[in-house]
């Protein structure tokens, strides 16, 4: 992907859009914030360096597990064909659609649900991000993803993971890299905590 335009594009993202009046002044610094019913954004620099290591193209189909905000999910659909994003609490989910559908994205398709499910009609995805921490890698993400896809996700416990990077290849073999340690909200789930 053309990781210029990418970093272009997240410089230009005014992340106070995406976050209620209360947080308007933390926007600018590199940390989580929160974003109602127990939720957080997270640090702007993770977004990026999560968003790299999905090495988007154009002609993708993006599963993404999480709306919370609607943040990350607008540098996703800037950069490929179909977004489909799923969230689990229903006022998020409204938040996040009007703030998206205000930039005037016409890509992004939204669902409220247990995303541990993934979107199974809509299925194979050519890249899956999932911005919850899950226990372990739930199945179905796992199945719906496409030969040659990638997928990031963080996975171990309450508190505290390793952010996954899974590749599955063309034969349909997983292969998994634990990168960084991170802390996200727990996926919340029945393939989840
Ligand atoms: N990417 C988001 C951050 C989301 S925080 C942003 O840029 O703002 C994680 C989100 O995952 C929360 O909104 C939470 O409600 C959601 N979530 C947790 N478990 C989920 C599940 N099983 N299915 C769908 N969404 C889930």
């Amino acid at each position: 992907m053309d990781k210029e335009a990418l970093k272009k594009y997240f410089l230009s993202l005014d992340r106070a859009y995406f976050l209620d009046e209360s947080q308007h002044k933390e926007a600018a610094f590199d940390h989580p914030l929160p974003i109602g019913f127990g939720q957080t954004i997270s640090q702007p620099t993770l977004v990026l360096k999560m968003t790299e290591l999905l090495d988007l193209e154009k002609s993708h189909k993006v599963l993404e597990i999480g709306t919370g905000s609607g943040y990350q999910t607008a540098i996703l659909a800037q950069f490929v064909k179909e977004v489909y994003t799923v969230e689990r609490i229903e006022e998020l989910y409204h938040k996040a659609k009007k703030r998206l559908d205000g930039l005037g994205f016409k890509n992004i398709h939204f669902k409220i649900g247990d995303g541990t499910y993934g979107w199974e009609e809509k299925a194979p995805f050519d890249r899956i991000m999932v911005t919850a921490a899950a226990v372990r890698l739930p199945k179905a993400l796992a199945s719906q993803l496409a030969p040659g896809g990638k997928m990031v996700i963080p996975v171990g416990e309450e508190g505290l993971q390793r952010l996954f990077l899974v590749e599955k290849d063309k034969e349909g073999y997983l292969h998994v890299e634990a990168l960084e340690w991170v802390r996200f909200v727990s996926l919340v789930g029945e393939d989840g905590f």
